[in-house]
């Protein structure tokens, strides 16, 4: 017997506290996305934080980043990200359910 779990269904069970104004990632040069041929970081990050915008570059929000780190290393190429943990409180509380 096979029971299908959607991961969207899995993340739910998580929380994640909002650090208003202080992002724990930051991406450092919008015009350095524009010539990025992959943008990876809009497919691989789990958590859907980064998305191909209008004017060609990338928008980031970190609400709901699991700290994985999975951009951190797609875009080592580029070191087109500055990476860094939540401040204490805030970020993601893993459950389990
Ligand atoms: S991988 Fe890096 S350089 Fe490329 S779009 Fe994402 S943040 Fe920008
Ligand atoms: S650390 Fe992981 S979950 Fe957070 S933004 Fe990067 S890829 Fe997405």
């Amino acid at each position: 017997m096979s029971i299908m779990v959607k991961v969207e269904e899995k993340l739910y069970q998580n929380r994640y506290i909002v650090d208003e104004n202080h992002p724990h990632i930051r991406i450092k040069s919008e015009a350095e996305c524009k010539t990025c041929e992959t943008q990876a970081c809009t497919f691989c990050c789990p958590a859907a934080c980064y998305s191909k915008n209008e004017a060609g570059t990338v928008t980031l929000a970190t609400d709901g980043c699991l700290e994985c780190g999975t951009c951190r290393v797609i875009c080592q190429d580029k070191e087109n990200i500055q990476w860094d943990y939540p401040r204490g409180g805030y970020g993601i509380s893993y459950k389990f359910g």
